[in-house]
């Protein structure tokens, strides 16, 4: 079916043709050493275009403190190139908005051209915000990526008609194509290219535009900013489905790293440039009072978004990356905000040291891996056993810290003889059969606890540390409670 398609395609007379300019326009746009008297020649030949490539040069889209009064002025201002992909953006576009207006009496002519006009302004604004310079080249990419929807509606309107009306959006409406017909519109918009013999970077960025576009290590392409684009017109043309804002940023942000605020310059871009563009190509995308309510909901969206990415980014930098415990950072921000709220409000606050034993011997005996494995599984083993408000962090390598706010040593000492035999109790299995089993020793300590005061958090750590040398010192595998007689270290 697939090959039976792209066949058709070929002698298919139903195809819009292309007007002989466009095509004269095409060999040039073929052509590296295009010649400028050419070009300008082919293009004075249609009153039309002329003036469209003028009001082009002479927009603010291009930014251009000259201004252009005939077409050489203009490819001067523009480029040779540039004025040749312009010219072809408008002479496709114009002859084929006149032609698919007949394939079938439904096919909705006015919504296949927004959005292809809307996709190509996307292109071309993602090409400015990831730095590309082939911006003209961008928007005839972004504006022939649909083509393949006008080539399935010319081939076989009746049963194209049924297909389009009855998906409910474009993600579904290619994959009913691919089940119906064998073939998507990415594929047959590409072989109609290729048979116009538009330029073949054209060609394949319809081609990729509806999947992920080929890796490149270079940097942002045009194939890339095509594929993004279509997520990003999806958006911009139907602002109320939130699906669509998140598949433009994911997009944005996969296939050129662009993150939500460069996203937001896009859309800005897309909608300054919206009346010049709908000026140009006669048509209509939005009207001025949706354009800055969609404006305003965008800016809100993605700035949730950012703040969400914030926070996730936050979590990562506050966790220990083997065991994810929370790190020392955390520890220590946390022991600040807790013993301050201890001491002004008199309320208990209790601080274990964790120290599992001979873990320098584990590892020599067992590997480094299985040292790491009894770490998860020891943070594993506490964090299942205490209060959502308590917190685990990792303190030193095999040294963890828990911080037990509101909480008294008697409260304490239950909880944490608890955490010692199940400590005890992990059974690591080794490959080989053998079995990995570790203790731990735990120094703790309590503030605000009956006549218990500390004056600084660093002096309750010290504490915390004393009894835990005392844990150690008599023989491991057991919990010392601090008291003024054990020795501080520093
Ligand atoms: P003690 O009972 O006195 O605490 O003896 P110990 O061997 O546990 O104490 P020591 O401080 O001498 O050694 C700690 C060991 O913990 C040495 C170090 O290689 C190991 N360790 C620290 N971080 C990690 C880690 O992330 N993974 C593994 N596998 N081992 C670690
Ligand atoms: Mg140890
Ligand atoms: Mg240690």
């Amino acid at each position: 079916m697939n090959n039976n398609l792209t066949q058709r395609l070929r002698s298919c007379t139903t195809l819009p043709t292309l007007p002989t300019i466009a095509i004269k326009i095409i060999d040039l746009a073929n052509d590296p050493d295009a010649d400028i008297n050419k070009a300008c020649q082919y293009i004075a030949l249609d009153p039309a275009l002329t003036a469209k490539i003028l009001k082009t040069a002479n927009s603010p889209i291009y930014k251009s403190r000259r201004s252009a009064t005939n077409v050489r002025q203009a490819v001067s201002i523009l480029g040779t190139h540039a004025v040749t992909v312009i010219a072809l953006s408008f002479s496709l576009a114009n002859s084929l908005i006149k032609q698919s207006g007949k394939y079938h009496a439904a096919f909705d002519n006015n919504n296949f051209w927004r959005r292809s006009i809307t996709t190509a302004l996307a292109s071309r604004a993602l090409g400015i915000k990831a730095g590309l310079i082939t911006l003209d080249d961008l928007f005839l990419a972004g504006l022939l990526q649909d083509i393949g929807i006008l080539a399935f509606s010319a081939m076989m309107p009746q049963e194209y008609f049924e297909v389009y009306s009855s998906a409910a959006n474009h993600d579904e409406l290619l994959q009913k194509e691919r089940i119906t017909f064998d073939i998507g519109h990415d594929e047959l918009g590409h072989a109609l290219l290729k048979k116009w013999h538009l330029p073949d970077y054209i060609a394949l960025a319809c081609l990729t535009s509806h999947s992920q576009p080929p890796p490149n290590e270079i940097g942002p392409t045009i194939p890339a900013c095509v594929a993004v684009s279509r997520h990003v017109a999806d958006y911009f043309l139907d602002p109320g489905d939130a699906g669509n804002i998140t598949a433009a940023t994911e997009a944005a942000k996969k296939w050129l790293n662009l993150d939500s605020i460069a996203l937001m310059d896009v859309i800005d871009n897309m909608a300054t440039e919206l009346v010049e563009v709908e000026e140009l190509f006669e048509i209509t995308i939005h009207q001025p009072d949706e354009i800055s309510a969609i404006m305003a909901e965008a800016k809100e969206l993605l700035t949730i978004q950012s703040l969400s990415k914030v926070r996730e980014l936050e979590e990562k930098s506050q966790h220990d990356g083997l065991t994810g415990a929370r790190n020392r950072a955390y520890f220590d921000e946390t022991l600040q905000r807790e013993f301050y709220l201890s001491s002004q409000h008199a309320l208990p606050l209790t601080i274990a040291m964790i120290d599992l034993d001979h873990f320098k011997k584990i590892n020599d005996t067992f590997g480094h891996m299985a040292g790491d494995a009894l770490l998860i599984a020891t943070v594993r083993t506490i964090i299942g056993q205490v209060r959502h408000d308590d917190t685990l962090c990792r303190y030193g390598g095999e040294e963890f810290a828990l911080v037990l706010p509101g909480t008294t040593l008697s409260a304490a000492r239950k909880l944490l003889a608890r955490l010692k035999e199940s400590i005890a109790a992990i059974a690591h299995q080794l490959d080989d059969g053998r079995v990995v089993k570790v203790t731990a020793s735990i120094g703790v300590v309590a503030n605000m606890d009956g006549n218990v005061k500390f004056e600084f958090p660093e002096d309750i750590v010290k504490a915390a540390d004393s009894a835990l040398y005392a844990a150690k010192h008599a023989g491991r595998n057991q919990i010392i409670e601090w008291n003024n007689s054990l020795p501080t270290f520093n």
